[in-house]
């Protein structure tokens, strides 16, 4: 499995992998390996897209000496559909966003046949999460409340490619947790392109709120959400958030551009003071809270005063962490006819100021945290270092204690334990086990 792109499709290359082994199937230890190769993919920017194709090309002496069989789905493949087999002869089967359920048929055929299989629908009700799951993290599960977006946002291709919003059921969400719950998973993860509009499409219009509390409820130890969309972040949400424990401070609430003319032109549908507003809102009733945002930068039609409303974003909300793009056209999307192209000389000194405002936020959120004690989720050892744990806090800060005496750090993962937070760097805090 090779997974491009969010966390839809690190979730639903689980659900692959958990197909697949339902069928048959076992994990490769290497490519070289590998009978089958199943690319997971995105298309939100022109960079991702571009990855797929070296990678197909590069198995190419593969599939010639031995057969090994290529599978492409996400995002392209529902974008390209048959298109892609022209562009790529060495794919034996596309399978699009609202496909994964079929795979192993299409893979059986495709095997049998030796001819090309493509199955791009254009939207089902299905959710992947009825599927079996491989969790890469066993103590951590995505759980996806909707998928889809209404959106459309003048920039992104989402909507095309994963269809218009159509949310879970709550007690189908709710009976997922309480199973995981009971495997043993500690942390949750509830996923949507807007979780905030969740359920206006359900009979009754369960809101998104009612979905944090019940999900809370399950006794599941930690539970994320992702992504708010600001125009929808309601504060009975910001009141169950600060209310259970259970959730946790942290927050990602992309904000995209600081200026009130690029936003609309985003179509993003609030103004910078309506964000900041929501940003005060959130810290008054969770100071630790932890912000993450999205934002790009060179917008059609983006001016150097516009840009400085981002900037002036990026101080006043203090983020701990923001992924920041550099504007890439998408076909058939508003945005990619509009004028006003920024230079890309333009884009990347902007995109630089950008970056550097950021790890200043950052590093002065993480200061914050040195000589407090905090709850950290073991995931391993470091890469660098096994006697070193890395684990994460609520607030989503990577910690690097030193493994305590007669244990290892592979043994604790998945477990929780207390940190006293000692010094701080831009991207993670070091600290001491307590025990
Ligand atoms: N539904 C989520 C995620 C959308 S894609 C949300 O609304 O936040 C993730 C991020 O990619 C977006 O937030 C945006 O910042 C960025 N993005 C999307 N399309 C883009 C494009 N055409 N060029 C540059 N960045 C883009
Ligand atoms: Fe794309 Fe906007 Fe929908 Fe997010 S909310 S997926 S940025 S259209």
């Amino acid at each position: 499995m090779r997974t491009f792109g969010c966390q839809m499709n690190k979730h639903d290359s689980e659900r692959i992998a958990g197909l697949l082994e339902a069928h048959g199937y076992a994990r490769a230890e290497t490519p070289e390996d590998a009978d089958v190769v199943v690319f997971n993919t995105c298309c939100v920017r022109e960079r991702a897209d571009e990855r797929l194709r070296g990678q197909v090309a590069s198995l190419a002496s593969a599939k010639r000496e031995r057969g090994l069989v290529i599978a492409v789905g996400g995002c392209i493949a529902q974008r390209d559909g048959e298109r892609l087999l022209r562009q790529l002869p060495h794919v034996d089967v596309v399978f699009g966003t609202h496909n994964v359920a079929r795979l192993p048929e299409l893979l059986a055929a495709a095997e049998e046949s030796g001819g090309a299989r493509v199955e791009t629908v254009s939207s089902t009700t299905d959710f992947t999460s009825d599927l079996p799951s491989d969790r890469e993290r066993p103590w951590h599960s995505w759980v996806p409340i909707a998928v889809g977006c209404d959106n459309f946002c003048t920039y992104c291709v989402v909507p095309y490619v994963r269809g218009r919003e159509r949310s879970r059921p709550l007690e189908d969400v709710v009976a997922e947790v309480e199973r995981l719950a009971a495997d043993g998973v500690v942390e949750v993860t509830l996923l949507g392109q807007n979780v905030n509009s969740y359920g206006r499409d359900l009979y009754g219009k369960p809101r998104f709120a009612e979905v944090l509390r019940r999900v809370a409820g399950t006794g599941v130890e930690r539970v994320r959400f992702t992504t708010s969309h600001p125009k929808d972040l309601s504060d009975e949400t910001i009141e169950v958030m600060a209310a259970t424990p259970h959730a946790c401070r942290y927050l990602h609430l992309p904000v995209q551009s600081g200026s009130d003319r690029v936003l609309e032109a985003m179509h993003r549908r609030y103004t910078q003071e309506a964000y900041l507003a929501l940003v005060d809102r959130l810290y008054a009733a969770m100071p630790d809270l932890a912000l993450s945002t999205d934002v790009i930068v060179g917008f059609p039609g983006e001016t150097d005063e516009d840009f400085e409303q981002t900037m002036r974003v990026v101080e006043a909300a203090r983020y701990d962490q923001a992924f920041t793009f550099i504007y890439s056209p998408r076909e058939g999307t508003p945005a990619s006819r509009m004028t006003g192209r920024v230079p890309r000389s333009v884009a990347q000194a902007r995109f630089d100021r950008l970056v550097a405002a950021v790890q200043a936020s950052a590093l002065a959120k993480n200061r914050e945290y040195v000589g407090r004690t905090e709850r950290i989720l073991v995931e391993g050892p470091s890469k660098r270092d096994p006697r070193v744990l890395v684990g994460r806090t609520g607030s989503n800060k990577v910690v690097h204690a030193p493994v305590p005496e007669g244990t290892s750090a592979g043994n604790l993962a998945g477990v929780l334990l207390d940190v006293a937070v000692e010094e701080a760097q831009t991207w993670f805090l070091l600290g001491r086990i307590v025990p």
